[in-house]
């Protein structure tokens, strides 16, 4: 299923999340895709995709997350989608919805495409 992700009948499907402080003030804007696992942040201000890494457990656990379906509330701190994308108790991940489905000429291009995606995404955001 890994290698096949973006390509074919098998579309990159990506969770997509904002970050938040505690003011609400959003601070970052995440993407998840269990198949190719890829897991990246954009940050304000910095120059590239943060992409997370995360251990076979993590994958486990974000694969049962999404399956299970993601509360549209503020995510805890403990669940495995906040915890690859930031890790920290002051900054809030919030799950708002799936990211438009990606077709990549080669599964191996899906996190880049999944990269630009992001970037654009944050295009929305004044900063
Ligand atoms: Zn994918």
């Amino acid at each position: 299923m890994r290698d096949r992700c973006g390509t074919g009948d098998e579309l990159c499907k990506a969770a997509a999340f904002v970050l938040t402080n505690g003011n609400g003030t959003i601070v970052g804007l995440g993407l998840i895709c269990f198949d190719c696992h890829y897991a990246g942040v954009r940050w304000p201000g910095a120059e590239g995709i943060d992409r997370r890494l995360g251990t076979q457990e993590t994958w486990s656990a974000i694969e049962r997350e999404l399956k299970a379906g993601l509360p549209t509330t503020l995510l805890s701190p403990l669940t495995a989608c906040a915890q690859i994308l930031v890790g920290r108790a002051d900054v809030r991940v919030q799950w708002v919805g799936w990211a438009k489905r990606l077709e990549a000429d080669d599964p191996s291009e899906s996190p880049v495409v999944l990269d630009a995606l992001l970037f654009e995404a944050a295009d929305l955001i004044a900063w």
